[in-house]
């Protein structure tokens, strides 16, 4: 890119291989191919482009559906949080992937969403979420569980979409699908889980009748359900006594 000068530049567009076209004052340079060294380039020296600085808040023209390694930084978050620290030997991180995917919000905007999930699965789940994204399918936030202090409750409560929490199966040995990366639970809020009496959160009550049929409510054979089932996912909705109308799967 040397001898190029991008004075006054504006991103139109960047995904994780092309920035698709670059504004310039005088020129347009419509295919620029990264080119590992321009973003670092950039960053580096705002006054080349004062634009690029707050590169991750602009909003894409492509979406990003990537999946890498737990960086070192998440993984310290999660520590005390998603994973409690007297668990953290049962743990190897390398099994696990951490996901950055587009999705539009309740706002019909679109927005990037982090997940943790198991490494086996990383790649359907990429896929999944493109599916949702190309059908616009609504979802309000998909952030890490650790925003919540690793709290299942106060993600539910707060709509929060997510997936990896290591926790063990209430009074068994046995880990949860949670917690091996293999089970994500969408719309919380509007999607209680519901077993006798009791349901989670406690503040979806208003949701709890499904016959309603209220805004986000995931039923048997709509959009989100087919897309999950497409790649091997079932629904807590299907399940026989209690019921997890969020919670979908893999085993
Ligand atoms: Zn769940």
């Amino acid at each position: 890119m040397t001898g190029i000068d991008i004075k006054d530049g504006n991103f139109l567009g960047i995904n994780e291989n092309l920035i698709s076209a670059v504004k310039t004052n005088e020129n347009l340079i419509s295919a620029v191919e990264v080119n590992e060294n321009l973003i670092p380039r950039i960053e580096a020296n705002e006054k080349i482009c004062p634009n690029a600085k707050v590169y991750e808040d602009i909003e894409l023209a492509e979406p990003i559906f990537v999946s890498s390694e737990v960086p070192d930084k998440i993984y310290e978050k999660m520590l005390g949080n998603s994973i409690m620290l007297k668990d953290k030997a049962e743990i190897n991180i390398k099994d696990y992937s951490y996901l950055q995917v587009s999705y539009y919000g309740f706002d019909n905007e679109t927005h990037i969403g982090e997940m943790i999930v198991n490494r086996k699965v990383a790649n359907d789940v990429l896929s999944i979420f493109k599916e949702l994204y190309d059908i616009r399918y609504p979802i309000e936030k998909i952030k890490l569980i650790d925003e919540y202090g690793g709290n299942d409750e106060l993600s539910m409560e707060d709509n929060n979409t997510s997936c990896f929490c290591y926790r063990k199966v209430q009074g068994t040995k046995s880990l949860s699908n949670h917690a091996k990366g293999m089970a994500i639970d969408i719309n919380p809020l509007y999607n209680p889980y519901i077993e006798g009496e009791n349901i989670s959160p406690a503040s979806a009550v208003a949701y709890a009748d499904r016959s309603l049929k209220q805004k986000y409510q995931i039923s048997k054979n709509d959009d989100i359900y087919k897309i999950f089932a497409k790649y091997g996912w079932s629904w807590g909705g299907d399940w026989k006594s209690k019921k997890d109308y969020q919670h979908f799967e893999k085993r």
